[in-house]
């Protein structure tokens, strides 16, 4: 961390406020402490299993803002009608009756020489160890014409909640033969198959509700994951219902316009009656904060999550530049595994093992028409490295498709259980 006038500031106030102490949360006299900011797929996961696992012998504090955590996975069947929101809602409820100290409130900022973080509601917690896992924010200005505040005329639907169930009613809403539209991030983002399993049950949506609307896709890149198994999935189920506009043909220039509704790609101009943007994205803005992105992700270290910032702060999930691991739950969750034990090793001397890392995602195409990609990871000096993967195959048989998608029902139960037990 450069030592600028505003850290200089930062610094000097949080110092005083712990000498003054009044609103330094008092942990358990003499235990290790550590702070995990943002309960998602990385921070409950590993928040849950230091506590676990220490059997009391750290102070876990975990602060996030919701009381309701929405999944991202599973909001794309949400959207095609084969879940309802109150199936992808998950409380702290468990997470703190098993020792962790859950706080509902933002951090604001992180003193790393105090080693500190404050939060939106004045206090401010100490720790030894830092854990960030804040998910994503977007790029501003990635799409011309959008931000933030526009997301309710255009949702990105990117964190999920209230903006899937925006989504979903300007779906209903959608008149008859009418265009939805999406703009597709750039690399690297959250879910590399999420746009696409997207596409394919906003599809299976129009299919059942409004069969004669159309769907155009305005992508940045030239390719994107699992594409032969989305096309293929597309011909199949909704014939001439999409239409994929990659770089080749202007997918990247693009602009909206919300007060009228209207997509330009490559300089020709659409009405829309539904627009899914989806920004550029980068780490979640607390760890711009704590001072260890490079750019717009923050650099960490495989063996054991650490940033290479600050040995005493790590990074996980999205927010991470680690490698060749996609940004995805289960990647968040299976490095929150690895860094939980080395995090207690370092805290209590306890035995750290050899950092793995796996992940698989799967992606609903239609109905019992599921498909997956996944891979092992090893730690190397260099980065999280892919052993090896696998990925289902065009024209596989029903049967097996069908299996696919029951083992990602079976997975999403197994998720959230061992993140919010
Ligand atoms: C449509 C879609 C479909 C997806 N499908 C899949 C799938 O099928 N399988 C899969 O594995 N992954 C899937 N993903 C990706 C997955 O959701 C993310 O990769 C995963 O949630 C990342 O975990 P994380 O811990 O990094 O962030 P998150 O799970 O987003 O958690 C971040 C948390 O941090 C909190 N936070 C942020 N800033 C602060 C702050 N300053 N103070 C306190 N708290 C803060 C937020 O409130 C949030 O709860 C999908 C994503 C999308 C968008």
């Amino acid at each position: 961390m450069t030592l600028d006038r505003r850290t200089f500031l930062g610094t000097t106030a949080a110092a005083a406020t712990v000498l003054a102490a009044p609103n330094v949360l008092a942990q358990g006299a003499g235990k290790p402490r550590v702070v995990v900011i943002g309960g998602g797929a990385g921070g409950a996961t590993a928040a849950r299993y230091i506590a676990k696992d220490s059997d009391g012998a750290i102070d876990v504090t975990l602060v996030e803002p919701t009381r309701t955590y929405f999944t991202c996975f599973f909001s794309n069947l949400y959207l095609g009608g084969f879940k309802e929101i109150s199936d992808i809602g998950h409380t702290y409820g468990t997470i703190a009756a098993s020792g962790v100290n859950v706080i509902h409130d933002w951090a604001v900022d992180v003193d790393r020489d105090a080693k500190t973080v404050t939060l939106a509601g004045g206090a401010t917690l100490p720790y030894d160890k830092l854990i960030l896992s804040p998910g994503i924010d977007f790029v501003d200005g990635a799409v011309e014409g959008w931000d933030i505040s526009a997301q309710n005329a255009m949702p990105h639907a990117y964190k999920a909640g209230s903006q899937s169930e925006l989504l979903r009613a300007q779906l209903e809403a959608m008149p008859e033969g009418g265009t939805f539209a999406m703009v597709a991030p750039p690399n690297p983002y959250r879910c590399p198959p999420g746009p696409y399993e997207r596409i394919s049950m906003v599809a299976h949506f129009m299919k059942e509700n409004n069969p004669t609307a159309k769907i155009i896709v305005a992508d940045p890149k030239p390719k994107f994951s699992k594409m032969s198994l989305f096309q293929e999935g597309w011909n199949k189920h909704y014939p001439g219902m999409v239409d994929w506009i990659g770089e080749e043909f202007g997918g990247g220039n693009v602009s909206v316009d919300t007060a009228n509704m209207t997509v330009t790609i490559d300089g020709e101009e659409t009405s829309v009656d539904v627009c899914n943007v989806i920004p550029a994205q980068k780490a979640g803005r607390i760890a711009d904060m704590a001072g260890v992105t490079d750019g717009n992700w923050a650099p960490v270290n495989a063996a054991d999550m650490s940033t290479k910032a600050d040995a005493d702060v790590y990074v996980l999930g999205d927010a991470a530049a680690q490698g060749d691991m996609p940004k995805s739950g289960f990647a968040a969750n299976s490095q929150a595994k690895v860094c939980a034990n080395a995090v207690r090793g370092a805290l209590t001397g306890s035995k750290v093992f050899p950092a793995k890392f796996s992940n698989t995602c799967w992606s609903l195409i239609a109905t019992d028409d599921g498909v997956k990609v996944g891979a092992t990871y090893e730690a190397t000096e260099e980065k999280i490295a892919k052993v090896d993967g696998f990925i289902s195959e065009t024209g596989e048989d029903s049967a097996l498709r069908k299996a696919t998608y029951e083992e990602s029902e079976g997975w999403y139960t197994g998720i959230t259980t061992d993140m919010f037990g």
